[in-house]
């Protein structure tokens, strides 16, 4: 192996910070929301706790209406994904669609609990001699606590973390990094529970075998890479390091993340672990901190509840399917001239036309916006080739040439140029002078290659299953036609030896 290799030079990561092309400097506008520390609301009257939170299938749904449940218990479980849980105890008042907390504003199957107010755990499990207990055994005890990536990918760790460990990482990298304005959940979480971020991080770099661990965190942050670095000492732990990297929007995306932490670019189509890498978000280590040495399963996370149409924006510990007016409501509620609510951040965030969704594992930030936060909508007019987009694009596409394939439905060739590589970050959107929402445009682009894809498996499963039935009706012909062959050649066979027999009776007749 030589040096050359990316995978040796990815071992280096963390020790000379790298840019990556493209990205924005942009007002984060965090400050708002860090003023008072983080608290838990009030328990809400109800909880909706949809059965999919993850990416993936829908779990299927353990409890039914009238049942009690207890705080913790699993309400929810399907069998590749992770196991959804009640948040508190309380009585299931029904199971049934409810419109989700997503983009698409599609409905899905939610358990709505009432609560009871007694907070009553189920027994809990934990895991107390992490050091010399199994990696299949704690990757098991992630997917029963439901844990998912808090990043906003929500993707399954425990399928990341099996997968990390097959293809033997060498570094964990631990994603603090919190880019988009507005949002400071990731940053109140490393400034209040530093200790628990380090125990995440030693029983992940135990889980996948990993040598060490990097902290990335903005050069912003003030106190959290003390923080962090304090409670690794107390915990004696050297293999883990904190890296303060620059705030250029997007470089909390994975990519453009380990391209800053070792100059390397993830080839299109891979992963990270092609390098030796995995990345996760720090709320996620906090998270498995809790699952494997508590017991406790993934039921409530830091949200934001911030921006200009909040009366008092703040950091709130928040259960899972609590609805975002009543986070609201804590935080002294909206403000006169509130215009729009988004979940996550300006950039990548998308609006929710009520407040009565509930916080799911994915939802890091509520962002209100008043009218002086929100451009009218300019008319998009013709692209004039500018190439502001390119030059800002993190994940070095041609938006504009994108944008044109799809425009014009040429689907065959839209995905030569990448559009799988898109991070949908909006920095192409934010510098057009055109005014074209390119990122809505490549989100119906990936939406049509999805559905076209799916429509494409259908009919090549209909295809496959009318040659199937060809074939069958074609082998019965012809065992049929067969058959009647034999058969007619068996009545010959008898006719003939008939004949011979009469033949034979005549002659000996005549002698
Ligand atoms: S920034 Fe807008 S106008 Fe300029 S090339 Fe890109 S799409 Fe065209
Ligand atoms: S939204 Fe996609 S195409 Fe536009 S800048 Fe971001 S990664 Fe590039």
């Amino acid at each position: 192996m030589t040096y050359a290799d990316p995978v040796e030079i990815a071992r280096d990561a963390g020790k000379h910070t790298h840019h990556f092309h493209g990205g924005l400097r942009l007002r984060h506008n965090k400050r708002i929301s860090c003023r008072v520390p983080v608290e838990r609301p009030p328990l809400p009257d109800i909880l909706v706790v949809p059965l999919l939170q993850h990416a993936g299938e829908a779990a299927r749904p353990l409890v039914e209406t009238g049942d009690r449940v207890r705080k913790g218990q699993q309400i929810g479980r399907c069998k590749a994904g992770v196991a959804v849980h009640a948040p508190t105890s309380g009585t299931v008042e029904t199971v049934e669609d409810r419109l989700m907390t997503h983009a698409s504003g599609m409905t899905g199957p939610c358990v709505v609990i009432r609560p009871d107010g007694k907070e009553q755990w189920v027994e809990l499990e934990p895991i107390n001699d992490v050091q010399n207990t199994h990696p299949d055994v704690l990757i098991k005890k992630l997917q029963e606590s439901g844990l998912v990536g808090l990043g906003g990918a929500v993707f399954p760790t425990h399928i990341k973390a099996r997968d990390g460990r097959e293809r033997q990482i060498h570094t964990l990298i631990l994603n603090g990094a919190e880019c988009e304005p507005y949002i400071s959940c990731d940053e109140m979480l490393m400034r209040e529970q530093p200790d628990k971020i380090i125990l995440g991080a030693r029983i992940l770099r135990h889980a996948l075998g990993a040598e060490r661990v990097i902290i990335a965190i903005e050069d912003r942050m003030g106190a959290v890479q003390e923080a962090l670095t304090y409670a690794a000492e107390c915990a004696e732990c050297k293999r883990i390091t904190v890296v303060k990297i620059t705030k250029i929007y997007p470089e909390g995306g994975e990519r453009q993340l380990v391209q800053v932490l070792t100059g390397l670019e993830v080839p299109y189509g891979g992963r990270p672990s092609d390098l030796g890498l995995l990345c996760q978000n720090v709320a996620t280590a906090a998270a498995v901190a809790e699952a494997v040495t508590a017991g406790k399963p993934l039921i409530e996370r830091y949200v934001t509840v911030t921006g200009n149409g909040i009366a008092q924006p703040r950091n709130l510990l928040a259960l899972i399917g609590t609805p975002f007016s009543h986070l609201v409501k804590v935080c002294g509620g909206y403000s006169d001239n509130v215009a729009r609510l988004v979940v996550g951040g300006p950039m990548m965030g998308y609006a929710v036309s009520t407040d009565a969704t509930p916080v799911v594992k994915a939802v890091n930030c509520i962002l209100a916006l008043t009218q002086r936060d929100i451009t009218t909508p300019q008319a998009e007019m013709p692209c004039i080739r500018c190439g502001e987009c390119s030059r800002t694009c993190p994940a070095i596409l041609l938006p504009q040439q994108l944008y044109k394939q799809i425009k014009n439905g040429w689907w065959d060739t839209v995905e030569e140029y990448g559009l799988a590589a898109c991070i949908e970050c909006g920095c192409c959107d934010f510098v057009c002078p055109s005014h074209i929402p390119l990122v809505s445009w490549f989100r119906y682009g990936k939406d049509e290659l999805r559905q076209r894809a799916i429509a494409k498996q259908a009919a090549d499963l209909a295809r496959k299953r009318f040659e199937a039935r060809e074939g069958r009706l074609l082998q019965k012909e012809h065992e049929r036609a067969e058959k009647m062959a034999r058969r007619k050649q068996m009545l010959k066979d008898k006719a003939k030896s008939k004949d011979r027999v009469n033949r034979a009776n005549g002659n000996s007749a005549d002698a």
